[in-house]
């Protein structure tokens, strides 16, 4: 017996190999002396020399020794060929070398059925491990796969497997030929399933490498070509370093723009990184960080150049003034150094500014806050964000092109009305002449001094802006227009805008002021002069028309009368009348004040049948509902004044609508107007429709004063009302109202309620008419109530 290492010897297999211990020399010699037989077993632990036989797996093979050589060394090289599984019964040493005695296995007979199915079962998967695994000796195998018999094929197959000694071990102990071969089949399903892993992890690592190549390759071959175009990646570098070191940065900004030029440095050119990186630096380079205008000193200079671009608003160009002076003399920025302009639509806020800019001498850049809901708008997203940007403001400082240039923050009252992040914290920064010297955006991560700016902010009204922003700004109103104020702004300054911008010449086209009056009453309704513009850019654009029409026009002067207003604008949109067209019951005349400047809104109230109940329609905001109601309630605890019965309202369902319901409405001023409308549906005593009023009531009747005069009292003008009502109160407001309009209009002023009545109603209120009242009249309470409940 002869002990083996690391390989199992099968029946039907040539094996050759080397034996070196003496004790198998001395075994294989006696063999060779006998019949040539030897037998072979595996043994378990490799690293043994001297194996006992408890260390030698108890099935091998006897095989026979087709040939030995004895090598220079010693020791012998044979090969010998298996010829039947044997198992070991005993093993004796004797004489320096092992001696087995052995039982050979039985021949198991199989049923062919069986054994041809696990036949080509074998023979297709072993083909197919054949194939994935080159390290197969094919040949051989096929050659097996061809003999009829199925124990050598078993076999064969077995002793080319790539397995671990002890796998091939467990198979030849099997000596079933129907169970060894399923067994095989099992091994070669594994090693095939692990051949495929290898090769698709080896496919994936190869496609990955070659990937990385490609790209190296390609890389290459792009600075290759630059160089040969000679704009080398060098170059750019040499000249981002030198742009960055005339950008006159501050240390901050300055390592950050060095730091990320190293980082540049080391990126393949071409990548996603390397444009990142790159827009970082053009914008860092780009920002005006010590560029500025010179700004010009000269208060008499901007005076004359607000008169020149502006009609009237003397107040507001007074008020534009102090503060251009106080803002040379005060070394010290305190609060209240940003200009903040409130009125309705074209007014001139957006051209105050720009006028300022040209005054001063700074540029001027515009920035649109409508709509802004995000901080991110104002200060930029992170770097890390794909398609990151700076913020707005650092947007537009770009665009200034210096530090100091005239900013407008435009519609600021817009902006905070449907915010999502915090956009006024951020703006309140940037307004904040303490904290924006060193105004951080998320983009440029770096301070940008914003101390210089001149910010300037406009809004329509301005409840809406928050607080502490409002108590950063110096605040201007700006109210409407009176129609000879729109006159002259259209003659001095519109027409002309427009002609210029037609490239028509101001000698030969004329308006007549009666037809810039009729564009202004018949085209338009607004308190600005926007729609105007608008209107006459129209008219100018229809004479172009008919000059390159009809070249015989073009060398003559033309003068635009009303005619031509009505040919060129077509139907009239506004006529000029009372809101009312008659007096009627249930239907006054209110004035509001809006976004858009003053407004005529009419109050409608109709009586029903019914059970007390009041509906009130037209997209009322709460507080003009409760107004409603407060006005309801006054006239319910006066009924008897009113000609009423005492519970005249259980029998009847109120009405109150006011028309337009597309337009929201809010606030205490419709209160007088409500009350004298439910007043006249009640009594029937219609309403008189030349009288427009506006104030807040009390429960008891009191007339209480109201914001936005002047605007309301312009709208009521442009709408041709003669009489106006206002609360006693606001008597100090008068003073803004034109006199041209105060010429026209008839304005009452009043306390209560009861005043309200005399004027407005058609008739006087009949008293305690004919005796159906309640003897227990409630008492009145004029002038009862105590000092200070309003
Ligand atoms: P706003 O910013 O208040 O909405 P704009 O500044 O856009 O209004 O003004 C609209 C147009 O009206 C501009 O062309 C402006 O020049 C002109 N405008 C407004 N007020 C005057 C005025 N007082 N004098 C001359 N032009 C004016």
């Amino acid at each position: 017996m002869v002990p083996i290492r690391d390989v199992v010897v099968f029946p039907y297999m040539m094996v050759p190999f080397v034996i070196g211990r003496p004790s198998s020399v001395l075994a294989l010699e006696k063999a060779l002396q006998s019949d040539k037989r030897i037998y072979l077993a595996t043994q378990m632990d490799a690293s043994q020399d001297n194996p006992t036989p408890k260390d030698i797996f108890g099935v091998g093979t006897v095989a026979t020794i087709v040939q030995s050589l004895k090598l220079p060394d010693g020791n012998i090289k044979v090969l010998v060929e298996g010829l039947h599984r044997a198992r070991t019964v005993r093993v004796k040493e004797e004489n320096g070398c092992l001696h087995a005695e052995v039982e050979l296995e039985p021949v198991i007979k199989v049923s062919q059925a069986k054994l041809s199915l696990l036949t080509k079962r074998l023979n297709t998967l072993f083909e197919q491990f054949a194939k994935l695994n080159p390290n197969i000796n094919y040949e051989t195998i096929v050659q097996a796969a061809r003999s009829t018999d199925t124990d050598r094929l078993a076999d064969t197959i077995a002793s080319n497997l790539p397995i671990g000694v002890e796998d091939k071990q467990s198979l030849l102990e099997i000596n079933d030929p129907g169970e060894r071969m399923e067994k095989i089949c099992e091994f070669i399903e594994i090693e095939i399933e692990k051949v495929k892993m290898d090769k698709s992890i080896q496919g994936r690592v190869r496609r990955q490498m070659e990937k990385a190549q490609r790209e190296y390759y390609l890389n290459e071959k792009i600075k290759a070509i630059q160089k040969e175009l000679g704009r080398g990646e060098k170059d750019e570098i040499e000249e981002l370093k030198k742009k960055v070191e005339e950008a006159q940065m501050p240390p901050d900004a300055k390592e950050k723009a060095v730091n990320e030029i190293r980082r540049l440095e080391q990126m393949p050119p071409m990548s996603a990184e390397t444009t990142v990186s790159r827009t970082y630096l053009d914008w860092l380079i780009a920002m005006p960080w010590e560029k500025r205008t010179r700004e010009i000193k000269d208060i008499v200079r901007a005076e004359r150049i607000l008169n020149e671009d502006h009609y009237g608003l003397d107040k507001v160009k007074e008020r534009i003034l102090e503060f251009l002076a106080v803002r040379q003399m005060a070394r010290q920025k305190t609060s209240g150094s940003i200009l903040c302009f409130v009125g309705p639509p074209g007014v001139g806020k957006t051209s105050l500014g720009r006028s300022i800019a040209r005054a001063t001498g700074r540029k001027f850049v515009r920035l649109s806050l409508g709509g802004v809901r995000d901080e991110a708008e104002i200060r930029g997203h992170r770097r890390t964000y794909i398609g990151a940007l700076p913020g707005q403001i650092v947007q537009m400082m770009k665009k200034a092109g210096t530090k100091n240039p005239v900013f407008l923050l435009d519609e600021v009252d817009k902006m905070s009305m449907d915010f999502r992040g915090d956009p006024s914290a951020a703006l309140m920064e940037v307004l904040d002449p303490e904290h924006n010297t060193s105004f951080v955006d998320h983009y440029l991560d770096t301070e940008f001094d914003l101390s210089q700016v001149l910010f300037i902010c406009t809004a329509n009204v301005l409840h809406t802006v928050p607080r502490p922003l409002q108590d950063r700004m110096e605040v201007i109103h700006i109210s409407g227009y009176t129609e000879p104020e729109k006159l002259n702004i259209a003659k001095r300054h519109l027409v002309t805008k427009q002609l210029d911008q037609k490239g028509l010449k101001k000698e030969r086209v004329k308006f007549t002021d009666e037809a810039i009056f009729e564009v202004i009453r018949s085209y338009t309704r607004e308190s600005g002069v926007r729609n105007l513009e608008r209107e006459l850019a129209n008219v100018c654009r229809k004479v172009v028309r008919k000059m390159v029409a009809d070249k015989t026009q073009r060398h003559q002067s033309i003068n635009i009368g009303r005619d031509y207003i009505h040919e060129a604008l077509g139907p009239v949109k506004f006529r000029t009348q009372l809101a009312a067209e008659a007096n009627e019951v249930g239907l006054a005349t209110g004035l509001a004040w809006t976004e858009v400047g003053g407004e005529v809104l009419l109050t409608e109230v109709t009586t029903m049948e019914g059970k007390g109940d009041i509906l009130l329609t037209g997209k009322l905001g709460e507080v003009m509902q409760e107004s409603a109601k407060a006005a309801l309630s006054f006239v319910r605890s006066r009924s008897g004044d009113f000609g009423l019965l005492r519970d005249f309202h259980k029998s009847i369902d109120m009405h109150v609508h006011i028309p337009e319901g597309a337009i929201p409405k809010d606030g205490p001023s419709a209160g007088i107007t409500l009350a004298t409308t439910i007043v006249s549906a009640l009594t029937r005593i219609p309403v008189r429709r030349d009288v427009a009023m506006t104030g807040e009531i009390t429960l008891r009747g009191k007339v209480l004063p109201i914001g936005g005069v002047k605007e309301k009292v312009l709208a009521a003008h442009r709408a041709g009302i003669k009489n106006v009502i206002l609360p006693k109160e606001n008597e100090k407001d008068l003073i803004d109202i034109p006199e041209a309009v105060l010429e026209d209009i008839n304005i009452v002023l009043v306390e209560t309620m009861d005043q309200v009545l005399d004027i407005a109603l058609e008739r006087p209120l009949k008293k305690d008419p004919g005796g159906f009242l309640e003897k227990k009249r409630p008492p009145r309470v004029e002038g009862g109530d105590r000092p200070g409940v309003h």
